[in-house]
């Protein structure tokens, strides 16, 4: 009897028992021995502190075990926890707290002196004074055989509240259940045997092999918590956790740690393969590069097969709305079609729809919409915003795309990204793939501009690793591009461009910046 609950998965993952679970710098962490936390701080939070079924619990904090801790012990008894964005400023943080309602925040130190003075019990993890409960005292003494109390929990019960990333606007809070979190690391297992056959390795032999991830993504995104960490508890398997993505101490992790996948962004991806010291360390027991999340250009894929020959690359896609991965891309099948996302997860139907919600022809680009045991029950407290995004089942993904005749999906764009030039529609991500062929190319973004005549022009803002002109660009994506598609404006960016923890860039704060507007 496993019913469909992450309560289930918890209680699995027990069985595991010695085996390592979480790392991060010199704490680690067995199956058994988060097991005994997570169940420990059950019980506090059910007797002492009063959080009962359905009770909102907040998580403000870096990727540190406690995060895990907290997820587990608050879903272990029907609360739902809501995981915050760590980077958010006071304001964004109270505004997560007021609208998910929550009763109770588990917070680092970091995030609670930001909030200094909250009116919110608190409970906080490495901070030496700072308000609100010692997360050790809270815990007190941890019983080797401890179980978890009692609670009842259906698979449609609510189990989590992520906020979106906010590329596009507001960050909306996605409502997963029960069955979303039970359902979402069978299909990656699945994926990720699949991938394994493609890549043409025995996926029997490689399932025997000990799977270590380093997580270069937050944990209160969809990707790190469901796509990874969920995936990781499920199979056994370890995970390395990092405060901040940082190339270098990447590699250093990988050495150290023995890390055989590297899951993340395409931007870590990219910034690894770019280091200069990618030679110095040994990264031998590296077998899988998986990224998702973000378009990943066709040039990224090249530069890893050349880099890092005969790893197996990953390419996923999936958003908060389909808890994380809904299509996927691995090894010989992503080499043939670099530009491709995959085949859908079998749990998952894909259609491509018109703006009223009529089915596409194949081939045809038009909005993706998916429908599976992944799509969120809605968002928290928009029941305007959930009417629009699920229709009859379909979640509207907000992305258009085209699928081939073999069942191949094409992510072509954002809706909202798309540049519409004197009529002619213009995909951003074809015109950054486009150039990041270029070797002086850096980094990319692609906006439209506004103009009188054509409505909109193509712009791109560039980060240059070698010196480049704006004609040199333009006339090297003459070669691939037609001309209504080059960008007639081209701002070179000295630093970074801004990208949120999830790696995706912040074209908002780039057209301000630009343009003013
Ligand atoms: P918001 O909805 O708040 O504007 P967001 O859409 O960036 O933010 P997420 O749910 O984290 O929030 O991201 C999902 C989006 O990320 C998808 O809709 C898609 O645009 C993009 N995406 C995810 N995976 C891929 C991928 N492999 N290739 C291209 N784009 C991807
Ligand atoms: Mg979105």
């Amino acid at each position: 009897h496993a019913p469909a609950t992450f309560r289930a998965l918890l209680e699995n993952s027990a069985f595991h028992g010695g085996k390592e679970f979480v790392v991060y710098e010199d704490e680690r962490l067995t199956y058994a021995e988060h097991f005994r936390l997570a169940a420990t701080l059950a019980h506090r939070l059910a007797d002492s502190l009063g959080v009962r079924k359905g009770d909102r619990v907040a998580i403000a904090m870096r990727n540190y075990p406690e995060w895990i801790v907290a997820f587990s012990a608050t879903l272990a008894i029907g609360a739902v926890a809501v995981p915050l964005n760590a980077w958010w400023t006071r304001r964004e943080l109270e505004y997560g707290l007021s609208d998910s309602g929550a009763t109770l925040l588990i917070a680092d130190g970091e995030r609670a002196a930001k909030l200094a003075g909250i009116d919110i019990p608190m409970i906080v993890t490495r901070s030496s004074g700072s308000p609100g409960a010692d997360w050790h005292e809270v815990l007190g003494e941890i019983s080797p055989d401890v179980v978890l109390p009692p609670a009842d929990i259906r698979p449609e019960d609510p189990a989590t509240i992520f906020y979106t990333s906010g590329t596009t606007g507001h960050p909306k809070g996605a409502l997963g259940s029960h069955r979303n979190l039970a359902q979402a690391p069978m299909t990656v297992a699945y994926a990720m045997t699949r991938g394994v056959a493609l890549a043409g390795r025995d996926p029997g032999e490689s399932l025997k092999q000990r799977r270590i991830t380093l997580l270069t993504v937050p944990l209160f995104h969809a990707t790190g918590c469901f796509a990874v960490l969920l995936t990781t508890m499920f199979s056994g398997n370890g995970l390395i956790l990092m405060y901040k993505w940082n190339p270098e101490a990447a590699l250093r992790l990988i050495e150290r740690e023995k890390i055989t996948v590297l899951s993340g962004v395409p931007t870590n991806a990219w910034q690894l393969l770019s280091h200069p010291s990618l030679d110095s360390y040994d990264i031998s027991t590296l077998s899988g590069v998986s990224y998702g999340g973000a378009p990943a250009p066709p040039k990224l894929l090249e530069r890893l097969t050349e880099l890092l020959p005969g790893r197996t690359p990953s390419n996923g896609y999936g958003m908060t709305e389909t808890t994380a991965l809904a299509i996927y891309n691995s090894g010989r099948s992503y080499l043939a079609r670099p530009g491709s996302v995959g085949l859908p997860l079998p749990v998952v139907d894909v259609r491509i729809c018109e703006p009223t919600g009529a089915e596409l022809p194949r081939g045809q680009v038009g909005e993706l919409c998916l429908r599976g045991p992944i799509v969120i029950m809605g968002y928290w407290n928009r029941p305007d915003a959930t009417a629009e995004t699920i229709v009859g089942g379909w979640l509207h993904t907000g992305d258009l795309a085209r699928v081939d005749d073999e069942g191949f999906v094409y992510i072509v764009d954002r809706a909202k990204d798309m540049v519409i030039r004197g009529g002619e529609n213009v995909y951003c991500a074809e015109v950054e793939a486009a150039l990041f062929e270029h070797p002086a190319i850096d980094d990319a973004a692609v906006i439209g501009i506004p103009d009188d005549e054509l409505g909109e022009q193509v712009g791109a803002i560039v980060k240059l690793r070698s010196p480049a002109t704006q004609e040199e660009l333009q006339a090297f994506l003459k070669e691939s591009l037609a001309p209504f598609k080059i960008p007639v404006r081209i701002w070179f960016h000295e630093s970074d461009l801004p990208r949120n923890p999830g790696g995706k860039i912040l074209k908002t704060r780039l057209r301000q910046q630009v343009l003013g507007t």
